[in-house]
């Protein structure tokens, strides 16, 4: 017990540092989003996840995002489970056809003001889906969206970089 106690002692803290928002994702929010709209973003952030039709490995990297290694709320940022609690829609996968309708409710269940983050290549474009009868395309196609982290899947430290970049004031750039 001790001996426990003293190398959590010396140890330090086991969690990533924060980590430098990504720049890319500063450059895009820059041109999605005027210094007003930046200024109204704030340093802390609810956002709500919806999986608009992704093959979930995006929300296995989503969901790391809360462990104790990377701890998602020491910068801010958290997630609820309503669309009325949140800031920000996180939204995964390539918008099937049957999900089309309800990412669309969600987003007018979200109160103003509100940002969309689309997540993963299928969020982009469709991805590896997007020649699929199912399928709309990237979230674009159905809500504006302010930022895109791409990867399939997006690591958990690049999707902190992009949600960073989120919340770095607006008069950086
Ligand atoms: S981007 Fe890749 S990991 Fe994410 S939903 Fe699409 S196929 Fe799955």
């Amino acid at each position: 017990m001790r001996r426990t106690l003293f190398e959590n002692i010396v140890r330090g803290p086991l969690t990533e540092p924060r980590p430098e928002p990504d720049e890319e994702s500063l450059a895009e929010l820059a041109q999605t989003l005027d210094r007003t709209a930046r200024k109204r973003l704030g340093r802390s952030l609810s956002i709500r996840e919806v999986d608009a039709g992704s093959c979930n490995a995006c929300e296995l990297e989503i969901h790391a995002l809360n462990n104790a290694f990377y701890d998602l709320e020491r910068f801010g940022l958290r997630f609820v489970a309503s669309p009325r609690h949140a800031d920000v829609l996180l939204v995964t996968g390539p918008v099937t056809k049957n999900m089309e309708e309800a990412l669309s409710r969600t987003y007018a269940a979200t109160p103003d003001p509100k940002w969309v983050v689309a997540v993963g290549n299928c969020a982009f474009d469709g991805g590896i889906f997007a020649d699929s009868y199912a399928v709309t395309g990237g979230v674009s196609k159905v809500l504006p969206v302010s930022l895109h982290i791409r990867g399939c899947p997006p690591s958990p430290m690049a999707l902190l970089k992009g949600l960073i970049a989120l919340i770095e004031p607006g008069d950086r750039r």
